[in-house]
């Protein structure tokens, strides 16, 4: 399998290529989403050790109950799948602590945070392409080394 940074140099390399969507994609969210799905979110998160969990510094063991539930190479790297289940379970570990402070009555509101639908699709869509790339690249790379093998 490819290591982090390989991932991370593939799907940078791959980056200009968004200049090629539609207008109906708003390029910035869409960036936005990529990166951080690149740098923050990537399938890999699953391993404790792996340069997008150490990218989280303390904050990583909010991914350990994950890692437990998501074995490596499995559900996280299911197409849409493996991304929507993180992001199911970040706002679920998100929520948690903002109930706890609103049961105390301090309300953590996110009334000045606006975005349109058309940023939050795009933004979604830079994730899901960032993700599906990954994916991508640990099949393609796996077929080559099963290839290689059956060659020697
Ligand atoms: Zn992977």
């Amino acid at each position: 399998m490819p290591s982090g940074r390989t991932h991370e140099v593939f799907n940078t390399a791959l980056l200009p290529l968004s200049l090629l969507l539609p207008n109906s994609v708003e390029l910035l969210p869409f960036v936005f989403g990529y990166v951080t799905a690149t740098f923050f979110f990537s399938p890999d998160i699953d391993l404790s050790r792996s340069r997008v969990a150490m990218r989280w510094g303390l904050l990583r063991i909010i991914w350990m109950p994950y890692s437990k539930v998501a074995s490596h190479r499995r559900v996280s790297h299911i197409p849409v799948i493996g991304l929507l289940m993180r992001t199911a379970y970040l706002c679920v570990i998100v929520a948690i602590p903002i109930a706890v402070l609103k049961a105390f009555g301090i309300n953590v509101g996110f009334k000045n945070l606006r975005a349109s639908s058309a940023h939050l699709i795009s933004f979604a869509l830079g994730m899901l392409v960032a993700d599906t790339l990954h994916i991508v690249l640990d099949l393609l790379t796996s077929a080559f080394k099963k290839l290689i093998s059956r060659l020697r």
